[in-house]
């Protein structure tokens, strides 16, 4: 938005003109990205600044304007932040300021968020403003942990209960009998301090000591952690286990659920920490694939693609495509740039018509596929020997091949299409080129329980770059060539695909996984 439209100091002929500023009060939701709302998203796009606490989800930020100012208010203890009376008054005069302006909280704005205070400051000062729910962490996480806060049989009501007030205190505004007598489930936000307090007033107060009581724990995210016991023993089996803020309490017959319908931390994978050193441009898919398992993804990318221009060698080649008997790709990033390439000179898929394709596995295959090239020949095993050995009934004594790739590929395809009398036209690209790891990166790294290594050149350049996975890491390898680069470099591998491909290197992890899990 342009400054000019919109003037900072009205002039009294065109204040009604002045284009009014307008806060939102937007819950993020609890932690999982998944769960923010759509509207959330569309408001965080558009603001002009952005006042966040320390609970929004990982990434709450990044569809947020270059331009827009974002500010963290939280009240971490510790760190420098604003009083809630500060927050307001921020508010205020951003709204007055004609700003746009996304107040982001964790969960939902009016439920122990402060935000009705906001709201009501917003109102007295004539600012403008909107409320938009999120979804909350007292519904969220009990379900998130196979736990659901109402059930026909098991619970027909349900409270939300701060757990922050100290219940020793004569003043306290909760009222411990009427909780205790409450005929529904108990959930407490910000509890995990004051639980021995709690559940020692419930009881006292006559509420069953054998009543189940689950505690969960970063509910939603993926290293969401469940305790369950019964009332007398929560306090001490939280305190056992270490578990900490933030975590909500569920006090309730519903508690005991989890035990048919808990679904996220049976996952394969739930617990683990995998890094992902592909480049960022190709980790998604693998990513994914993981997150379903239920791991906790972190990308750790060790390596960049870098286009090469198309001059020179690539352009000649790409020029004179049609020239080629038989076309050989050996990753999706060279099926993209070879398309980009053509499209530089002006071409299509239709240069492509006359000649023989070869794709070294499916993912290239698919990459061709969607550019409407059904591959001609894909091997079963996706390495260079296997397309080697695919390509055997493929006539290419005399003929012109190009083989189209990364610029530092082993030498073994052209070579043996060389042998067999082809004339061989080896062409790179892009170059794959080290990517330094950032501090946070580098600290995600030291967190995993696994890292995946998807080609020699990941294996290379992490370490390469002094940076190696921690001692306690399972180190896991796409296949026998980038095995042995590691082994070459002083890695030792934990565990090698049997099929190298994204989907081969996932099972053989899951497996390696299952394996290693102790029978609960
Ligand atoms: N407005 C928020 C609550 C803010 S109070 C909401 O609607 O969810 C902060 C408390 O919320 C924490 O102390 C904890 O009890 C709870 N909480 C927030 N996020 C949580 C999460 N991901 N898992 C478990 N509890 C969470």
């Amino acid at each position: 938005m342009s400054c000019s439209k919109r003037p900072s100091a009205p002039s009294p002929a065109d204040s009604v003109l002045r284009v009014s500023g307008i806060v939102y009060l937007v819950g993020a939701g609890p932690g999982d990205p998944g769960l923010m709302t759509r509207r959330s998203l569309e408001l965080i796009a558009a603001a002009d600044a952005i006042l966040f606490d320390r609970l929004i989800p990982q990434g709450a930020l990044e569809g947020a304007r270059p331009d827009a100012e974002l500010r963290y208010v939280g009240k971490e203890p510790g760190a420098a932040a604003l009083s809630q009376e500060e927050t307001n008054e921020l508010l205020v005069e951003l709204g007055r300021a004609g700003k746009r302006v996304v107040r982001l909280k964790g969960g939902d704005p009016f439920v122990f968020g402060r935000g009705g205070e906001e709201a009501e400051a917003l109102a007295a000062a004539g600012v403008p403003f909107e409320v938009v729910p999120g979804v909350t962490a007292g519904v969220a996480a009990p379900a998130y942990a196979g736990i659901p806060v109402t059930h026909r049989d098991a619970a027909s009501a349900v409270a939300f209960v701060t757990g922050h007030e100290d219940p020793a205190k004569p003043d306290t505004a909760l009222d411990w009998d009427a909780l205790a007598r409450f005929p529904g489930t108990l959930v407490f936000y910000m509890g995990v301090k004051n639980l021995p307090l709690i559940a020692e007033r419930l009881t006292a107060a006559g509420r069953d000591h054998q009543e189940p009581v689950a505690v969960v724990e970063r509910g939603t995210h993926a290293g969401q952690r469940t305790v369950v016991d019964t009332l007398s023993g929560i306090a001490a089996r939280v305190e056992s286990e270490g578990v900490r803020p933030p975590s909500i309490t569920v006090v309730g017959r519903v508690a005991e659920l989890r035990e048919t319908i808990a679904w996220l931390e049976t996952r394969p994978l739930h617990g683990e920490v995998v890094a992902v050193t592909r480049a960022r441009s190709q980790a998604s898919g693998l990513a994914a694939r993981l997150r379903e398992l239920g791991a906790e993804v972190v990308e750790t990318p060790a390596i960049r693609i870098e286009p090469r221009p198309v001059e020179g060698e690539l352009r000649a080649a790409i020029e004179r495509i049609e020239g080629y008997a038989l076309v050989c790709l050996t990753s999706p990033n060279g099926v993209r740039l070879l398309f980009d390439a053509l499209a530089t000179v002006g071409r299509d898929a239709r240069a492509l018509a006359g000649a023989t394709v070869a794709a070294i596995g499916p993912g290239t295959a698919a990459e061709l596929a969607e550019r409407g090239i059904a591959a001609d020949v894909v091997p079963e095993r996706f390495v260079a020997e296997a397309l080697v050995e695919a390509l055997a009934p493929v006539e290419v004594q005399g003929r012109r091949v190009l083989v189209a790739r990364a610029a530092e590929a082993r030498s073994v395809l052209p070579d043996s299409l060389r042998e067999r009398g082809a004339e061989v036209n080896d062409v790179a690209l892009y170059d794959t080129v080290a990517e330094p790891l950032g501090d946070a990166a580098r600290a995600a790294l030291e967190r995993a329980t696994y890292v995946t290594f998807t080609s020699s050149s990941t294996v290379r350049f992490l370490l390469g770059s002094g940076v190696r996975p921690p001692e306690s890491a399972r180190v896991v390898s796409i296949g026998p060539v980038t095995t042995s680069t590691a082994e070459e470099n002083g890695l030792a591998v934990h565990v090698e695909a049997d099929r190298h491909d994204v989907e081969g290197l996932v099972d053989a992890l899951t497996a390696d996984a299952r394996g290693r899990r102790v029978p609960a």
